[in-house]
Parts: C-alpha cells; structure tokens; sequence
C-alpha cells in the first residue's frame, strides 16, 4: 500500500466516537468515500464506509482491541491503492498488500503487530530496466516502454499508465534503477516510473470486452472435457469441507495454462492458508520448470487476521490481476474463499445496524460478488494488445447447502459451475466434480477452438458422453428398485460403458505423476477410446453375443489405466485393437 507517504495531505484530525469491533466511527474527520485513514494512537489502517454529517465510519483492517474513543484518526486524503510493479510475483501478502516476509522481519514474528506499515514492493532494489521505446516516439496510456525480467518465468512490462496523458519520448534511460526512479520522460512533462500506484476499488481502464473463444486448458479431464473454463471467463467451485476445493485450487494454480496466478486465501482457518504459503513456494512450475511462485503472487489473509481485511484482500488481488492483464497476459485469479468476503460483509453490515438481507447477508451482497466478477474477461486493452482474467471464486457453503444466499448469487454470475460433491469425495471418486449438477456456459463458444486444435469430431464426441452420463443417471433408479440384471441387455451395457466413463476418463488423481495432467489430446483419446468400446460392444450385442461375455473381454479393464499411462498413444492404440480384436472373436 502506498498511502504511508502521502501523509503530508492530511487535513484536520478526527477524534474516535466508538470502536466496535472492526468498525470505528470518528467525528470532525474531513474525509471522502474510501478515504484511507489512520486510526488512534497506533495509527491502525482503516477505510472510510460511510459518512453522515460531522460523523465518519470507518472499517478497520488491523485487530482493534485497546483502541478507545478520544483517540486521534488520521485523513490521508488518498483511496485505498496498491503499489504496482516489478517483485509483485514470488511475493506474499497480506490482505492490504504488506509483505509477510518484510513484516516479519520487521517484527521478528509472523503474528503481525499492528500499526506497522510496509510497501507493497521494494523500494530500494534496483531492476535492469531495458527500454522498448527511443526519444522522439509517440506512446499512449498502456503502451509498454520496457521491459524488466521480473522472475526467471515472467518479463514485466512498463507501461505508460492509464491515467496519463502520453506524448512524445524526450528521454529514456536504460540499466538498473530503483522502481522509483524515472526510466522514461514525456514531452506531456510526464515521467514514468516502473512503479505505478492504482486504487483497489476501481477497474482499471480497458478497451472492450471481447467473447472468450479460448480454453483455459486446466489439464484436468473433467473440467476440460465437460465443464470448461474460457480464458477471461468466471467459474465458482463450491464444495462442503473435504470435498477437495483447496486440491482442485492448487491443481489449477500449477496446471492451468495461465501466464500469471493470482491466488487469494481469504479468511480459510489459519493452518490451510499456512499450508498453502509453505507449499507454494516449494512447487515446481511444471510448465517451464522453475518455481511456480516465478508466476505467482499470493495474498494471504487468515481467518485469524480482522474480518475487514477479508474485504480488501480481495480487491487487492483483482487490481494486481489487471495490472498483469494490461500487460498482455492471461491472468488466472482464485479467491478461496468467497464465502469467508461474503461473512466479513455481514459482519460489518450487522454492525452498522444496515437492513440485512437474506440470512442477515447485506442487501449489496449480490453487487459485490458481481461487481468482483465483472473484472474478469478477455479485453481488447488500451495499447490495442490482448489479455485477460479468468477468475475462479471457491465458496464454502455451510453443510455443504448450495441453496445459501452466496452460493445462489455467485451462480446467478458465474459461467462455469464445478460443483463438489461430499458423496463422491467419500467413494474416494476425484476430482468429485459431481457431472450431473455442474456446468459451463462456455461449452459451446469454445467447441471451435477444440476442433481447430485437438479433433474435429470434438462436440460430437463429447455429446455422446454426456448422454451416456445422463442415461447412466435415469437407469441407477431403475436399478435401485430392481436390480441390474432385471434390465434389458443393452441398458446393462450402457450401465458398463458409463462406469467405464466414470473411472477412467472422470476420475483423475491429482496424486499420480503422470495422471495429475492430462492434456486436451490426451483427454479426446481417452474419451475416444471408450466410445470405440461402446461401438464393438454393441455389434457384438447385435450379433448376438450375451452382455456377460462382452463385458469380461480381457482388454476392457485396461480402459482404466489410461491415466496413468506414460506412453498414452501407443498405450490407447493397442488398447483400441485388442478390443476390437476380442469382441469381434465372439461372433
Ligand atoms: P477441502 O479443501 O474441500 O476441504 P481438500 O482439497 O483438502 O478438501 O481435499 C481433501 C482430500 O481429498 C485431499 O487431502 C486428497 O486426499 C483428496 N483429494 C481431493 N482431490 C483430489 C484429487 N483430484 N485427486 C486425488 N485426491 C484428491
């Protein structure tokens, strides 16, 4: 955060009426909407929430115990803004963009002390700035003028930022210098710098929002093959506790083809988010090789930390998530989770005694959720170039009740929906993505990208598994009531197909070397594979053959080693002739 040095502003002190909790009202503050302020004696950050006459309310993202009425609040005049620029990736931090690792330094604890401010990058690290632009070109806001190798993985563009006016190039230097020093000067008199600063709770500028018309290829079948994600496209994963959000998360940070992630622990108890700030920076980037956290940035805001801090971690993570986007990158952000935000909004909402909404939620709970949704998409940017967010929000629905207020008004948003199931999660069945209940509205918009790049039977294909499912679905009544062997023969042999579409091609483990990726080929192949099984199984049938017979060929249970598979093409080839060599031996 970059308030901290635009102290000078600062107008005449407010006087603290009341503390409840995270909400403090002060008066005398001469303050505007989402003014950051500094609150009592130890300078705590807070927000201004709303104003009413000589009376302020502010919420407050520091714990606020001992903190009293009488005491002094403090105006910078400045909006909540984050500090944007080289060292954001391989960076973790708080909910207001404090470096942990800096914090603890600074206070030789991770339990961070309150009223210690740090920024949100290095100041005094020097950076090799390479300029992509001479004295004498024109540049516009958003038109990159260098380049820094940030991380082994990622190159950090400079850009002019939007909110300047551009001109020509009068100066430029080249070499190593400080994100505050000036790299490039306008004849506009403006000066840039590799460090920009930019306010949480306003979009930065775009271009036009254009239709998604490519994966975000996750490598996960499931997810690829029946419910997939566009690059700039929105996706929820609700999931009752153990259901396997945190592994799906993770899966998508490694796996997905994202240029940069984004990952948000907002509010998850304590020990999950330390798990995920030990293991992250220990994981390898499987797409290059170097670490992952060279492509990643973390914001880590525990359940432990003050619940309004829930609320800007979010909006913290979004605005980083657009910067990288104005580069031309395709940005993947996750929030786990979403429903953590949602609590903090009522939270603060109860306390303000607003009229709540349903189940005390705040009647704004919807326009949060959509207006933070609303920040993903592919973009046309403003420098003409393209890039994008994919935002993929986790909610934790208490008993696993996707009926809740925050699941029903993130679904009413979202495109893609994976719904976790505890059932399957308990039958040991993952991802336990239950195919019956999620969706993508994407499916359609992105079929031409599958049939460009990986086969041209692509929708055709993956319909009929869908209808298998679905069959599979309407004949388990029937056989709960009866039995299978009370149904007709060819209905049993859907029955075998479908189990076959269930263990080898939907379940996926995210635990296996080989099959915890699974690329789209891959995916079609497999899926490819089952279908030629189905197709001989029921000439077999037609010729005669009784179902027991087909169904116990020797090659048909291989279909589950597909996955794991290392050497998957000749594998699924001489899958594909034993069993057509097999079934056709029997008539
Ligand atoms: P949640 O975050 O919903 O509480 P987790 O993501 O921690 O649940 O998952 C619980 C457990 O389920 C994991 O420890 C792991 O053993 C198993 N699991 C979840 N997803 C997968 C997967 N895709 N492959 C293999 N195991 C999985």
């Amino acid at each position: 955060m970059s308030q901290a040095e635009d102290i000078e502003s600062v107008d005449e002190d407010g006087v603290i009426e009341s503390v409840s909790g995270p909400v403090v009202t002060a008066t005398d503050l001469d303050a505007r909407m989402n003014d950051v302020v500094y609150v009592g004696d130890e300078g705590l950050m807070g927000e201004v929430i709303e104003i009413e006459g000589n009376l302020t309310t502010i919420q407050v993202y520091e714990e606020t115990s001992g903190v009293g009425p009488g005491e002094p609040v403090e105006n910078t005049g400045e909006p909540l803004s984050v500090d944007l620029g080289p060292g954001m990736l391989d960076s973790i931090y708080d909910g207001v963009q404090r470096p942990l690792d800096v914090l603890e330094d600074k206070m030789g604890t991770a339990f961070l002390d309150r009223g210690v401010d740090a920024p949100g990058i290095d100041l005094e690290k020097e950076w090799e700035f390479e300029p992509e632009v001479e004295e004498g070109d024109e540049v516009e806001p958003g038109d990159v003028v260098g380049i820094v190798p940030e991380t082994v993985t990622i190159d950090h563009k400079v850009m002019v930022p939007p909110d300047y006016e551009g001109g020509e190039v009068t100066a430029v230097e080249s070499g190593e210098f400080t994100v505050e020093e000036t790299v490039v000067e306008l004849s506009s008199g403006e000066e840039i710098q590799m460090h920009q600063e930019w306010p949480v709770r306003e979009a930065r500028p775009a271009g036009n929002k254009e239709t998604p018309t490519e994966p975000l290829v996750t490598g996960q079948r499931v997810q690829d093959g029946l419910f997939p994600l566009a690059k700039g496209g929105t996706a929820a994963i609700p999931g009752p506790f153990g259901s396997g959000k945190t592994v799906t998360q993770q899966q998508l940070a490694k796996w997905s083809d994202a240029d940069i992630v984004v990952y948000i622990g907002c509010g998850e108890r304590g020990n999950e988010m330390t798990e995920v700030i030990e293991d992250f920076p220990e994981l390898p980037d499987p797409q290059t090789g170097n670490p992952l956290m060279a492509r990643t940035c973390l914001i880590a805001n525990t359940s432990n930390m003050p619940v309004a801090a829930r609320e800007s971690c979010i909006y913290t993570g979004i605005t980083i998530a657009e910067y990288y986007r104005d580069m031309g990158y395709d940005v993947a952000l996750m929030a786990d989770s979403t429903s953590r935000w949602a609590e903090a909004m009522r939270e603060i909402s109860s306390r303000l005694e607003e009229m709540p909404g349903e189940e005390g939620y705040p009647a704004y709970l919807a326009a949060a959720l959509s207006e933070f949704y609303e920040r993903a998409g592919k973009f046309q940017l403003i420098n003409g170039d393209e890039g994008s967010i994919s935002v993929v929000g986790a909610v934790s629905p208490p008993g696993g009740d996707f009926s809740e207020p925050v699941t029903q008004n993130t679904l009413r948003i979202v495109k893609t929906f994976w719904a976790l199931d505890a059932d399957l999660a308990e039958r040991r069945h993952f991802p336990s993505i239950n195919w019956n209940e999620s969706y993508s509205l994407y499916k359609d918009q992105l079929d031409p990208w599958w049939t460009d790049n990986v086969a041209d039977d692509w929708a055709e294909t993956r319909q009929w598994a869908v209808d298998v499912l679905d069959e599979e679905d309407e004949l388990q009544e029937i056989v709960q009531l009866v039995g299978k062997d009370a149904l007709p023969e060819d209905q049993q042999l859907t029955l075998e197909v479908a189990r076959y579409l269930r263990e080898a091609w939907l379940q996926q483990n995210a635990l296996h070397d080989v099959d915890t990726y699974c690329e789209p080929e891959k995916t079609y192949r497999m899926l490819t594979a089952i279908k030629t099984f189905n197709d001989e199984a029921f000439d077999a049938l037609d010729a005669g053959v009784p179902p027991e017979e087909i169904t116990d060929v020797e090659a048909a249970p291989k279909l589950n080693r597909m996955g794991t598979a290392e050497e998957w093409e000749e594998f699924i080839d001489e899958i594909e002739n034993d069993l057509k060599e097999q079934l056709r031996e029997l008539y």
